[in-house]
Order: structure tokens, then C-alpha cells, then sequence
């Protein structure tokens, strides 16, 4: 008998869903409007109709999807199986999504944090696949994480483990948009890093980056890759930066996790090897050296397709655990 699951990457603006197999082959996929400002009800029925899309567009067979795995942004609980109140889907507000959703198809249904269920995706099929230890940095408007340690999905008591974006890299340092000074997410985010050079900018020194400013528009992470990359001395500070205080982080992964891989990926890996030869050449700088045992530092292989993947990976372990 085949074995299908159901992954769905809940998102703020659009619903990305799809039908795996076992061996996380994509059978189906496709992207829907989230519509989260017609209410939690619109959200839960679009959830469903996408579930149930993805089993018909694959020309599969009800009775042989085994589970539906649902990546949502956090504050959420995968025990309580509820989405808590995430910032970019107002009034959502403590709904049981996995109960609903279980409900409204009749498949068994797991409820994961979106940084998570992408990490795990990497884990389950991508650029972790064959290794037991992994931790993933996800480099976007802010920083996420998560980490796969002996096979296991790492969630911890209160269910915030793995989030890597405010593991402390300079304590008492840059102010992150969570309260903490000094998070790796207040140097090595897309905002923070344009925000940085904003500043730079406004006590007066000089840079390329200033005729964005000039033209009043938002300085992004690229900008500052591409002055970078043409020599400018600000854009290059911040840059280095970003990349430095990444290998801080990943230095303190390796000591707590000892990872055989640590995954970059979001959108800020399109800078390719500008950003992974700096993270690692900050990395052996730092390292100790008393081991020749490192973990490999290298780019997410999934892309925009991990949350769904890995959403549907989450419902694969699910269903070998038992832990819905
Ligand atoms: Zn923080």
C-alpha cells in the first residue's frame, strides 16, 4: 500500500501545500492565499481545502494519506496542537488547528513550529539527509533556527528550543527586536544588517549605500552584498560582521549539539559563497583545535519548498512515533 503525507507551510500572505511519499518525493504542490483577514474560520477551511487539494491533484487515494503536517509561524504549541497568536496572522489567537483540521479531513493531523518543520525538511531530505545531528540557521528578515539532535526534533519543556536568532553572541550589544542585547538576530537578520548600515550612515560615514538612503528607499540585505562585493569599507563592516557573529553561534551549536552538519538557508543565501567561505574562515579562527572533528558548514538544498516538505516530513515521524 502506498504512504502519502500532507504538508502544509502556513504562512502570512499564502498557504504553500503539497503530497509527499515516504521517501519525500513531491507528488503535488501549489500556493493558496492565506486570506487571514477574513478570520480564523477562512484560515482553517483554506488549510483543509489545500489538504485536500493536494491528495486530489496527485491523483491519490484518501485512505492512503497516513497524515497532514502543518508548519506554523510561532508563538504555538505542537503539544497543545495550537497556534498561540503569531504576529503575521492577526487573530489568529489560540486556535486548535490540528484538532480542526483532523476533524474537517479525518486525517491524523501534527501541529510544528514553521523553523522547525523546515529544519527538519533539510533533516529528513535535503542537505542533513543521511546524518542523525543537525542544527539549521534560517537567515531571513530575522534569524530562525532548529535543531535535529540523535534523529529527534529538539522542541524542549516550553516548547521554544532551537530558537537560534537570540542565542546571546554579544552580551549587552545591538538590542534584537525581542528585548535581548546582543542576539546573533540583531547583527545577522536582513533588517539588522540594513538597519546597521542606516546607522553607520547617520553618524556620518561615508558609503555607496547612502544614495539608497538618498532616494528614501529601504535599504536591503543585497544592497549591502553588492557594495560589498565592490569594495565599499561600511557595506563590508557589516557584512563581515553578520558573517563573524553567525560563526560565533555556530561555535556554541557545536559545543552543545555537536552537529555532524550545521544548514544555512532562507533568503540570504543567495549570496552564495560570499557568505559561506566568510562564516566558515570566522569559524576555524574561532574553533578549538583540540579535535580534527568539525561539523560541515554548507548551504539548505530544499529552497522555498522545505516548509511544506518538511511539514510533511513532521507528519512521517508522527506517524513512526506516535507523537501527533
Ligand atoms: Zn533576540
Amino acid at each position: 500500500m502506498a504512504a502519502y503525507f500532507v504538508g502544509v507551510d502556513l504562512g502570512g500572505t499564502n498557504i504553500k501545500a503539497g503530497l509527499v511519499d515516504e521517501q519525500a518525493n513531491v507528488k503535488s504542490k501549489f500556493s493558496v492565499p492565506t486570506e487571514v483577514e477574513q478570520g480564523p474560520d477562512r484560515v482553517v477551511r483554506n488549510i483543509t481545502a489545500a489538504a485536500e487539494r493536494a491528495i486530489a491533484e496527485a491523483g491519490a487515494n484518501h485512505k492512503d494519506v497516513v497524515g497532514i503536517g502543518i508548519g506554523s509561524p510561532g508563538p504555538m504549541s505542537h503539544r497543545q496542537g495550537l497556534v498561540i497568536n503569531p504576529g503575521n496572522l492577526p487573530g489568529m489567537k489560540n486556535v486548535p488547528l490540528r484538532d480542526q483540521v483532523a476533524k474537517a479531513t479525518g486525517i491524523r493531523t501534527t501541529l510544528e513550529n514553521d523553523a522547525n518543520a523546515a529544519a527538519w525538511g533539510e533533516f529528513w531530505a535535503g542537505a542533513g539527509k543521511g546524518v542523525q545531528d543537525l542544527v539549521m540557521f534560517t537567515l531571513g528578515t530575522g534569524v530562525g533556527g532548529g535543531v535535529i539532535s540523535e534523529g529527534k526534533l529538539l522542541r524542549g519543556y516550553f516548547e521554544n528550543g532551537g530558537e537560534l536568532g537570540h542565542i546571546l553572541v554579544d552580551p549587552g550589544g545591538r538590542r534584537c527586536s525581542c528585548g535581548q542585547p546582543g542576539c546573533l538576530e540583531a547583527y545577522s537578520s536582513a533588517y539588522f544588517m540594513a538597519r546597521r548600515a542606516e546607522e553607520f550612515i547617520a553618524e556620518g560615514r561615508p558609503s555607496s549605500l547612502k544614495a539608497h538612503v538618498g532616494l528614501g528607499e529601504m535599504l536591503m540585505a543585497e544592497h549591502i552584498v553588492d557594495a560589498s562585493k565592490a569594495g565599499d569599507a561600511l557595506a563590508q563592516q557589516v557584512w563581515d560582521e553578520a558573517c563573524y557573529y553567525l560563526a560565533v553561534a555556530c561555535v556554541t551549536m557545536q559545543h552543545v549539539v555537536n552537529p555532524q552538519r550545521v544548514v544555512m538557508a532562507g533568503g540570504m543565501i543567495a549570496a552564495g559563497d560570499y557568505l559561506l567561505d566568510r562564516i566558515r574562515r570566522h569559524f576555524e579562527e574561532l574553533t578549538w583545535k583540540l579535535l580534527d572533528d568539525y561539523p560541515k558548514i554548507l548551504f539548505a538544498t530544499l529552497g522555498n519548498d522545505a516548509g511544506f516538505i518538511g511539514a510533511a516530513g513532521c507528519a512521517w515521524q508522527a506517524d513512526r512515533t506516535g507523537d501527533w
